[in-house]
């Protein structure tokens, strides 16, 4: 079996100026342990991904990017491309998080054009999926993470499978301090593994699956023991090194 180094990633949403971006990645760089197992990821918004990439430059910390438009560039204002984040050094892209289909208008198509298009652009891609309370209430759940899963994917070959990372995110673990427990976490895990195997073949294996919804260092431990976890997508508690820094230690 493939080792699969767990990535903890930190998703700073709509939060800092560039004066704090800077400082907030400083401090991590700083607070990282050198030999550490996890590799680590930071998404800042838009406007502080260069500030952010300075400040990591020449460190085996990566930088992300919280959304990616899919066409490589033209008349669609506002947008950002995949072209647009590698050249400004990124490696990952977060696409189809909940607060994306949401707040605007995300679906299971407009995800898949985002993660063929990042992949494309020679970048990963963080491919969230999860279902809400009415439907985890309803006992949907894994009918949910298949069809976010199949959605998502697409026409994705099985030779680009393993450039990929999805994150279980539970929609209703999101912000709310809520947490899945650990075994509710594995058993989701251990089935997107399975639809990862019957979409990609063999490459599933070596694909990270993070787990997302209020990490915080008192359930990230717990949480990347259980055996198809690796790593964490962390929100709220990745805006303070004091949270963040013991996160990513739990990983070992
Ligand atoms: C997220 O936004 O992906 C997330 C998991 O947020 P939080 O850790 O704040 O729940």
């Amino acid at each position: 079996m493939p080792e699969r180094r767990p990535l903890i990633a930190g998703n700073w949403k709509m939060h800092k100026t560039l004066p704090e971006a800077r400082t907030l990645a400083r401090d991590i760089r700083q607070g990282v342990a050198p030999g550490r197992r996890a590799e680590v990821a930071l998404a800042p918004p838009y406007t502080a991904l260069a500030a952010v990439a300075a400040e990591l430059a020449g460190s085996d910390l990566r930088l992300a990017a919280q959304d990616a438009f899919w066409e490589k560039q033209g008349a669609y204002t506002g947008a950002i491309s995949p072209a647009m984040l590698a050249d400004v050094g990124c490696r990952y892209v977060i696409v189809g998080h909940s607060e994306r289909r949401r707040h605007f208008g995300d679906t299971d198509e407009t995800v898949s054009r985002k993660l063929t298009a990042v992949i494309a652009a020679g970048l990963i891609p963080i491919l969230c999926i999860g279902e809400t309370q009415a439907e985890r209430e309803a006992d949907q759940t894994l009918q949910v993470v298949r069809r976010q899963l199949e959605g998502g994917l697409g026409t994705l070959k099985p030779a680009t499978g393993a450039a990929l990372v999805i994150a279980y995110e539970p929609v209703w673990a999101i912000g709310t301090g809520l947490t899945a427990t650990p075994e509710q976490a594995q058993t989701v895990h251990h089935f997107i593994r399975s639809l990862l195997r019957e979409f990609l073949g063999a490459p599933a294996e070596a694909i990270r699956i993070q787990y997302g919804g209020s990490v915080t260092p008192d359930n990230a431990a717990i949480l990347l023991a259980q055996p198809d976890i690796d790593g964490a997508l962390v929100g709220g508690a990745s805006l303070k090194p004091e949270l963040f820094l013991p996160i990513i230690a739990a990983a070992g």
